[in-house]
């Protein structure tokens, strides 16, 4: 075997040693290494002993804690919240603090905030309907800012403080040491914005027969995050890019209208003072429900309430621990149904809270969804470890809290519902439950990376959505990102970029990191792989402030695969895929000497005579077609000879060489490299696929060339045939080509036209 494949390959090593001779006439430039696949070294943060360079937490990480006890009051009449905090600020860095940052996140909607100031503003909005119209041009700005009534030292006294638009700066007499603890208080108040009105990630939303849902969030006070990677985490909260925040152990009395209900972060401390007999009863019933849910509340009975306006308040009282945030929901309208969720042995309630006006949509699947989703995220990442998820309906929010989180999804007047409005609905209570497990227990940094909460929470919902109906349309797949990431570049941005500072916010946070996600466990990694690290991930990090670093190094420690390719391609650059079949050439076995043979010979001084019946060719088909001479390959006498010198079983092998060998030459007109896969489709009409891994293109970033020998004639060669690497450009993906519209041409035409 040996011989006889040195024969036929000899002309091929002549072949490249010729063009290895003349390559070195040519002078380098200089130049930096801007091969896609260098180490990520100049990117990602040196390694150090609070983050070790495996992406885990290291022996000195620590971070800080902050625990709340707060009174609150909802002044339903006058639509404001009332509330004062006592807060412990655990230092449990090794640093001193000269002062502590507090996030003043209702400042968004101070009459003196820039927020409106940074937009531009014209007359020719077409999409300037009356209420916005009147909204930006005509009405006072709604003042939602905070009343700060006092900031107090622990013993009463006044503690110097310093407001700069959504952050204050809480000015210490002498610096917090490292291990201290810092109590203060603070006592506000605010207007109560309208949703649909002011919109917002909390607010209240107003009904025809004069009832307000309550959906509140952002209301009190919250410390920033201080650590070694931000130092104090004190960006401003423009509206759009999230929130960064310590955990702690909250105690929280809210006072609302006696005939509200009200659900919020954390656990029930006096279900009897608030929640009649039969609603216990009902509850414990729930408790043991583990296929529907139970109403606590029925709508028969939600409809007698919301006819009422009681004079009387209650006080709902909740604890919650290692939790970074606390939101509540309430409102005399609210029907209330729960089941028991099976996490790992352990029971946790899914809750779900809605207006009448929300079904038939919300008793069908709102509690559903929830117990799904706990489901399937604690599969992928860690056993859920709150005592419950609640959903509350609110028709324009899609927003999420710990233990509880704000949903949109409402049917017709008439409850009727489109298909389109169900699965926004499952959708959005899959994305806000899901946001749960990130970023409020894998708490990263919001403030700065949309991504990392937003994308990887919107992966992980795609897996849930297609698990509880597999037919689902989650907008999160690899082919769902191609108008994103094929479209004008000046109005893309990396994933790593900071999120108030993005162009096309929702693909370039949300769908893009999932997509990739998406890519990487079904295309790159494999399930098995990628789940191991994305599970090692989310455990190492649960209730901890994670970096990408942390998540890129992760995935590669834990699955050993060399990702940094796709790290840099995918999340710091804003290349696309585009990966097709460029060269088909054809070629059959000869015994007469090609042209090309000679050619390379004589440069040799060699004659090819003086080697007949020793050497075969290849010779290139021309347009395809393989001369009706051709021989097999069992018609060669140098074979033949060959083969009657080697052992039975090696003479049968060979006698199995295939007769049919086509060099494909595949281009990449795209800036990312990805692994190729291909379907090669034969005349009987079977198909069989072969995946490069993406290193195929680690010596040429443009185009690489590959061999097939087969036994059957190949009729035809597609590129990517599922979709599965967001390839932009279609119509090269092809062999023969097809003269077929590519999606990103008829994309492209929408556009335009
Ligand atoms: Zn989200």
């Amino acid at each position: 075997m040996e011989k006889f494949k040195y024969l036929v390959l000899s002309i091929a090593i002549i072949s490249s040693s010729v063009f290895a001779q003349e390559q070195e006439k040519e002078k380098p430039q200089g130049h930096t290494d801007q091969n896609k696949f260098r180490q990520m070294k100049d990117l990602l943060a040196t390694p150090n002993e609070s983050r070790t360079a495996s992406g885990a937490p290291g022996y000195a990480y620590t971070q800080q804690k902050v625990d709340y006890v707060m009174n609150i009051m909802l002044d339903e009449a006058n639509n404001r919240i009332y509330g004062d905090e006592k807060i412990t600020y655990h230092n449990n860095s090794k640093d001193y603090l000269e002062y502590l940052w507090v996030q003043l996140d209702q400042n968004m909607r101070a009459k003196d905030s820039k927020t409106p100031d940074i937009d531009s503003e014209n007359f020719n909005n077409p999409f300037n309907g009356p209420v916005s119209f009147i909204n930006d041009n005509l009405k006072e700005r709604f003042d939602g800012g905070f009343n700060i009534e006092y900031v107090k030292n622990e013993d009463g006294s006044n503690l110097s403080h310093s407001i700069n638009q959504t952050m204050m700066r809480i000015n210490l007499s002498k610096p917090l040491a490292p291990g201290d603890v810092f109590k203060f208080q603070i006592k506000w108040w605010y207007n109560i914005n309208d949703i649909n009105v002011d919109g917002g990630r909390s607010g209240l939303e107003r009904f025809p027969d004069g009832n307000n849902n309550y959906t509140i969030a952002q209301f009190y006070p919250r410390l920033c995050v201080y650590d070694n990677v931000e130092g104090w985490q004190n960006m401003q909260f423009w509206g759009r890019s999230e929130f960064a925040l310590e955990f702690g152990d909250f105690e929280v009395k809210i006072t609302v209208p006696a005939d509200h209900v009200l659900e919020a972060t954390g656990e029930l401390q006096n279900p009897k003072d608030v929640l009649t007999k039969e609603q216990q009863k009902r509850f414990d019933i729930a408790k043991k429900s583990f296929k529907d849910p139970v109403f606590i509340v029925t709508q028969e009975e939600a409809e007698q309430t919301e006819k009422g306006r009681s004079t009387k308040t209650k006080t709902w009282h909740f604890k919650a621990n290692q939790v970074r945030d606390f939101a509540f929901a309430s409102s005399r309208k609210y029907i209330w149904d729960a089941m028991a969720v099976d996490i790992n042995g352990r029971t946790v309630m899914a809750i779900s809270l809605y207006p009448k006006e929300g079904n038939p949509l919300w008793e069908e699947h709102s509690t559903r969804v929830v117990a799904n989703t706990l489901e399937e995220y604690s599969k992928l990442t860690f056993d859920y470890p709150y005592s419950k998820a609640v959903s509350v309906h609110s028709e324009r929010q899609g927003m999420e809290y710990p233990m509880i989180c704000f949903n949109f999804g409402r049917p017709n007047p008439d409850g009727t519902y489109s298909e389109r409005t169900k699965r926004g609905m499952i959708g959005v209570i899959t994305h806000e439950v899901g946001h749960n497990f990130f970023p409020m227990i894998v708490n990263s940094d919001e403030r700065q990376w949309t991504w990392m909460d937003e994308g990887l929470n919107s992966f992980v919902e795609t897996l849930a959505e297609l698990d509880y109906d597999p037919n689902f349309i989650t907008g999160n797949l690899p082919k769902d990102i191609v108008p994103y990431m094929g479209g004008d570049q000046s109005y893309l941005s990396p994933i790593m970029s900071q999120g108030d500072y993005v162009y096309q916010f929702g693909p370039n946070a949300y769908t893009k990191p999932a997509a990739g996600l998406y890519m990487l466990r079904q295309t790159i990694m494999g399930p098995e792989l990628f789940d191991y690290a994305f599970r090692t991930y989310s455990q190492r990090w649960m209730f901890k402030h994670p970096t990408p670093a942390d998540f890129f190094r992760t995935m590669e420690d834990a699955s050993a695969m060399d990702l940094d390719w796709f790290w840099r391609g995918w999340f710091y650059t804003t290349d696309y895929t585009d990966i097709g079949v460029k060269e088909v050439k054809q070629y059959y076995l000869t015994d007469k000497p090609t042209e090309n043979a000679k050619k390379i010979a004589g440069r040799y001084n060699m004659n090819l005579d003086d080697y007949k019946g020793q050497l075969i060719y290849y010779a290139e088909a021309v347009d395809g077609i393989v001369p009706s001479d051709a021989k097999e390959v069992s018609d060669f006498e140098v074979l033949n000879n060959y083969l009657a010198m080697l052992p039975d079983s090696e003479r049968e092998a060979l006698k199995k060489a295939p007769n049919h060998f086509y060099e494909v030459t595949f281009e990449k007109p795209g800036g990312l490299v990805m692994p190729i896969i291909v379907e090669l489709t034969y005349e009987d009409g079977t198909k069989e696929r072969k995946t490069y891994p993406a290193q195929i293109w680690r010596y040429n970033d443009k185009e690489v060339t590959k061999v097939f020998k087969t036994d059957k004639a190949i009729t035809n060669i597609v590129v990517d045939p599922d979709l599965e690497t967001a390839d932009v450009d279609m119509s090269n993906n092809s062999w023969p080509k097809q003269e077929k519209e590519s999606q990103f041409d008829k994309f492209k035409k929408k556009i335009q036209g």
